[in-house]
């Protein structure tokens, strides 16, 4: 008998755990996966971001549309907080170019050890192979490698993560057994994710390679930065902050992304420079010697054939800095790095609680929120587990009085 059960092992339903257990209660953590953890552990290969120090509004506004519902959540598990829990877990932390936390680890293992070590020693129990497959009642139904099981706990935690990278166990198979039960979901969409664009053989040297600096725009939004030419075509940082943008301004033939090539040169310096002669230059020796265009820069400015054409100095200045990239569309969801869509704010009580099942509680990726990458998404994730580990705690204790 346990007074709680927490459905998924990622960060989420691992703070959940500690809340109910930090209130006394008995918690059972299940996993489908033979280990917790396993996409914490894979964000932690890229340095494991796990926070932003930034201005509170800037914070805050990564949150979007979610942000009303998620703010006294992550006010109270804020940027600081993250910090700090992570350093209770004996990973000291530091705080990298534009405000990115990171463990000096830079891995998440050692975080990840530490605390399955903690809540081992606050009595969390764990199950790993235990695939969630609805409720009877009040008993949550697992098949397991031992043959199917039931527990029936007074409060049950779901963080079952979101539908990308099903190899890690968020495959998003949940959404079929909560949609049966009558909870309101949004449907999943591709977060943070790459863009299909079908280069040219001549982009081939250039797979892999990053490009920067520059502006990539779409719509009213652009951001400063970097992003990667691949094989199948864009992904990186900058891509992934413009990747909802992007997703939702799709049309039948995609979506036309800007790239300024030159975002540090203002329009009047770059066309100063390129009024020079150009004698017998080729154009592309013409770009390289005025304004040091090279590369895999000059490769994406040849992939656009009317780029080649231009020769006025202002309209070429003007190709440089919007360079036209069409995108044909996002890359598959499974390869995301997170998913939006998920359990709805309507369909959760303040305390993340189902309003359609009273004493079941959501938390993380799973909700319907999505953030750009820079710490937000995990720092989304431990807000919300803490608040749901927390209500249930509650919910348990108003029962038993
Ligand atoms: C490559 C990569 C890099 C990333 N880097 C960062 C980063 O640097 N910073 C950042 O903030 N975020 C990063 N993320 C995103 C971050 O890892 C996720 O947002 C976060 O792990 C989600 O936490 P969660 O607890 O909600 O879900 P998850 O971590 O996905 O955990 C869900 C758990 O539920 C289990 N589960 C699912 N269904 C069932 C079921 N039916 N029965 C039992 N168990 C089930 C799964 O096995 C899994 O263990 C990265 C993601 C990827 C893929």
């Amino acid at each position: 008998m346990t007074d709680a059960l927490v459905i998924g092992g990622g960060p989420a339903g691992l703070m959940a755990a500690e809340m109910l257990a930090d209130a006394g209660h008995s918690v059972l953590v299940a996993d489908a996966k033979p280990t917790m953890g396993r996409k914490l552990l894979m964000a932690g290969k890229s340095g494991l971001n796990l926070t932003k120090n930034q201005e509170y509004e800037l914070f805050m506004s990564a949150y979007g549309d979610a942000r009303q519902w998620l703010e006294p959540m992550l006010e109270a598990f804020n940027p600081s907080d993250v910090q700090d829990w992570a350093e209770g877990l004996g990973q000291k932390v530091f705080t990298g170019s534009s405000g990115r936390v990171f463990p000096e680890a830079m891995k998440a293992s050692p975080l990840l050890r530490a605390w399955l070590g903690r809540l081992q020693g606050k009595n969390v129990r764990f199950q790993t192979g235990w695939r969630w497959q609805g409720f009877n009642a009040k008993e949550a139904l697992f098949d397991t490698p031992d043959g199917p099981e039931s527990v029936a706990p007074k409060a049950t935690v779901l963080a079952l993560g979101g539908a990308s990278w099903a190899r890690l166990g968020s495959d998003g198979r949940w959404a079929d057994i909560l949609t049966g039960l009558g909870v309101e979901l949004a449907p999943f969409k591709s977060a943070n994710m790459g863009f299909l664009v079908e280069w040219s053989g001549h982009m081939a040297p250039h797979f892999g390679v990053p490009v920067k600096p520059v502006r990539l725009s779409f719509g009213k939004q652009s951001v400063y930065g970097e992003f990667v030419i691949s094989k199948k075509g864009v992904e990186g940082g900058a891509i992934y902050t413009l990747s909802s943008a992007l997703r939702d301004g799709m049309g039948e033939d995609g979506v036309e992304m800007l790239v300024d090539l030159l975002p540090d040169l203002p329009m009047p310096a770059l066309a100063a420079k390129l009024r020079r002669e150009r004698g017998k230059l080729s154009l592309g020796n013409f770009l390289r010697k005025t304004v040091g265009i090279t590369g895999a820069k000059a490769a994406l400015f040849n992939e656009h054939e009317p780029a080649r054409k231009v020769d006025n100095p202002f309209d070429l200045a003007g190709m440089l800095k919007r360079l036209p990239v069409r995108l044909k569309a996002p890359r598959p969801m499974d390869e995301a790095i997170s998913t939006a869509g998920g359990v709805m704010q309507n369909a959760l009580n303040e305390g993340l609680m189902l309003k359609a099942h009273s004493g079941v509680f959501c938390a993380g990726e799973m909700l319907d929120w999505e953030a750009p990458t820079g710490g937000y998404l995990l720092n989304g994730c431990l807000a919300t587990g803490r608040q749901a580990g927390i209500a249930a705690a509650d919910y348990i204790r108003e029962i038993k009085l």
